[in-house]
């Protein structure tokens, strides 16, 4: 089976739409507040996307657009007031920064509950303790979103993680163990890594090298959520999953394009409304 991300996003949208609508009726508009330096191509692509995402559920964006050669201050002052500002429920500040802004700063000016794409250290202390502080990164999110929609279960299954940065892989894992999986996270040090992976249930991939996981890594009846984005020999999009292979074992796998990274930026959608009701039942 191939998992595509549209019906996930389109069953996720149908919800958001009928809880932005609630809370529109009861006077707060959505709001999403985009941070951006520069003028990075991938960037701009994830803030269009952003957009979509957020005009199918019913929530407004607005825009902070700054030079590549912006100072400090700046972009501080844009985040604090982002913070300030009762209207805004949830701010993507889109990173990489450039290096002479300061980015721990930024993330600690952002309000936790504000923080929609889990970057801010209240985010993840909130997802390692299980408890509701600011939100999981979003790609993660998506993970566990994609498993959920096509009834994958977790609950005692052997989860792999590839990865273990703190946008995806960590948080991945983790929320894979709260669903109940029993789950291994492999990196750059790990030996055996194509052993391990074949005896995952459930592979989430997130390594950021062009079909990495390939022939020997599959076994019969394995979900694969394939999270990589890269440039394949011929210049098309690839995962970190060579998809053909996998197909030929796997049960079920993702694709890429047209897999994890639409479902992200429907997340993001989903964090901004939550973030709104949160405000309103303060
Ligand atoms: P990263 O570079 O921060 O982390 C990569 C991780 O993979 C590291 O922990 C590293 O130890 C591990 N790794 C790298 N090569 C490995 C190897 N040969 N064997 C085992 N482990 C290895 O990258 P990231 O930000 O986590 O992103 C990973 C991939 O996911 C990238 O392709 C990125 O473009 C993609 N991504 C997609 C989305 C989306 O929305 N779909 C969002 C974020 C990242």
């Amino acid at each position: 089976m191939i998992l595509k991300g549209k019906p996930v996003i389109d069953s996720l949208n149908m919800e958001l739409k009928k809880e932005s609508e609630r809370l529109r009726l009861s006077g707060a508009a959505p709001v999403l507040a985009i941070v951006r330096v520069g003028d990075n191509a991938d960037d701009m692509a994830y803030e269009r996307n952003a957009e979509k995402c957020c005009a199918a559920a019913g929530v407004d964006v607005k825009k902070y657009i700054f030079p590549a050669d912006v100072g400090n201050e700046e972009v501080l002052s844009a985040v604090r007031e982002i913070s300030a500002d009762g209207n805004i429920h949830g701010a993507l500040i889109l990173r990489p920064l450039p290096p002479q802004i300061d980015d721990r700063a930024v993330c600690r000016a952002l309000a936790p509950e504000k923080d929609v794409d889990g970057i801010t250290e209240y985010s993840m202390a909130g997802l390692y303790s299980d408890k509701c502080v600011g939100f999981a990164p979003c790609t993660a999110e998506a993970c566990i979103c994609m498993l959920k929609h096509y009834g994958v279960k977790t609950s005692g299954k052997r989860a792999v993680v590839v990865g273990r940065s703190f946008v995806v892989g960590k948080p991945a894992a983790m929320m894979l163990l709260h669903e109940n999986a029993t789950v291994t996270v492999c990196h750059t040090k790990t030996h055996g890594l194509a052993d391990i992976c074949r005896e995952a249930d459930i592979l989430i991939v997130a390594a950021g090298h062009a079909k990495l996981i390939g022939e020997g890594f599959f076994s019969p009846g394995q979900t694969i959520i394939d999270v990589g984005i890269n440039i394949d020999e011929s210049g098309n999009i690839c995962g970190d999953v060579d998809f053909d292979k996998a197909c030929g074992t796997a049960a079920a796998v993702t694709p890429v394009p047209g897999g994890i990274g639409r479902v992200t930026t429907a997340v993001l959608a989903k964090h901004v409304i939550e973030a709104c009701a949160r405000s309103v039942q303060k």
